[in-house]
């Protein structure tokens, strides 16, 4: 396909992206970081304000030094990771980037003041892509210089440790980028798949009705929660149930996103188990509040 934007891209005549630009220093900002850190990419994480995004340098600092811990991490490469690391909150700090991701909240209008932004001072050949799990890439395109260049690149967390990539085209992304996208995700360490744009994507639309059919059997008292985590460890051989996936996921995050599938797609199929709502209004989000389908005790993130 012809792609209006100056060059079909090759990251100034290399093979491979070498420079990475992430805005957002938070869960996912800060996990896309380490990865580009640990496959060899000059890293610049900005956040809204200098002190967020030096908050975020420490706690990618930190999370190195754990991995050191664990066994991840070579000791001797750390120093030589973080001198590839820069942060701030200048959008000038993104010039030479090769590949920019944003990372902030999920928010359309955020997301597409920070792109606008983004596209105003990278070269036209970077590919620019979004964390995010729900909005449409196409609506967030409409804030992006060659929005040809655009789409979403959905890291899952932890980052570091979930090894795929969700590659999303919408309406306006070139094949071009998406070719891009996945080679960028491989040399990551990740295995892209391409998805078209549609709500919750694959692994979403896939797991969050799992986890609401879940609700429903607790609802319907079909079983305890217990066994029914059970179950489906047992049965269908899954190391975590889909009770205490969905207290991680966050019981107000599942029941937004089934919101979203029910609404964008139209069909009953996806109602919301008003069990979560429910749960909603009595505070227990799961294990960030320390209550859930579970209980969880005094360090409940732990
Ligand atoms: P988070 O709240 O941990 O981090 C968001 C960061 O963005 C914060 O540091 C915030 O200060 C920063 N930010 C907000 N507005 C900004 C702006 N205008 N300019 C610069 N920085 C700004 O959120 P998160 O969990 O890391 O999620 C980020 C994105 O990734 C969202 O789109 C989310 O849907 C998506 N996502 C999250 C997960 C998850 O499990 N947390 C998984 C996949 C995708």
């Amino acid at each position: 396909m012809a792609t209006k934007y100056p060059s079909v891209f090759d990251f100034g005549g290399q093979n491979m992206a070498t420079k990475l630009g992430i805005i957002g220093a938070g869960t996912m900002g800060r996990g896309i970081a380490e990865v580009g850190l640990l496959h060899g990419f000059f890293v610049t994480i900005l956040d809204a304000t200098a002190e967020l995004s030096e908050r975020g340098y420490g706690e990618i600092e930190r999370s190195l030094r754990r991995g050191v811990e664990k066994g991840r991490v070579v000791p001797e490469k750390v120093g030589e990771m973080l001198a590839r690391l820069r942060h701030g909150a200048d959008y000038d700090l993104l010039k030479e980037a090769d590949v920019v991701i944003e990372a902030v909240y999920e928010d359309l209008e955020v997301k597409k003041e920070v792109l606008s932004k983004v596209s105003r001072v990278v070269s036209p050949r970077a590919l620019i892509g979004s964390n995010t799990s729900s909005l449409s890439i196409t609506k967030m395109s409409e804030a992006v210089e060659y929005p040809e260049r655009f789409l979403g690149i959905h890291f899952f967390n932890p980052v570091p440790v979930m090894r795929l990539v969700e590659v999303i085209r919408g309406e306006r992304t070139s094949d071009d980028t998406v070719e891009k996208a996945l080679t960028f995700a491989r040399e990551l360490g990740k295995t892209p798949i391409a998805v078209k744009e549609s709500p919750g994507f694959v692994v979403n639309r896939l797991l969050c009705p799992m986890m609401n059919e879940a609700a429903f059997l607790v609802m319907e008292r079909v079983a305890s929660p217990e066994d029914i985590d059970t179950a489906m460890k047992l049965g269908a051989n899954h190391p975590i149930g889909p009770l205490a996936l969905a207290d991680l996921v966050g019981i107000d995050v599942l029941y937004a996103i089934m919101n979203t599938l029910y609404l964008e797609l139209d069909d009953p199929k996806y109602r919301p188990c008003p069990l979560l709502k429910e749960m909603i209004d009595r505070g227990h989000l799961g294990r960030k509040t320390g209550q859930g389908f579970f209980l969880y005790g005094e360090n409940p993130k732990s």
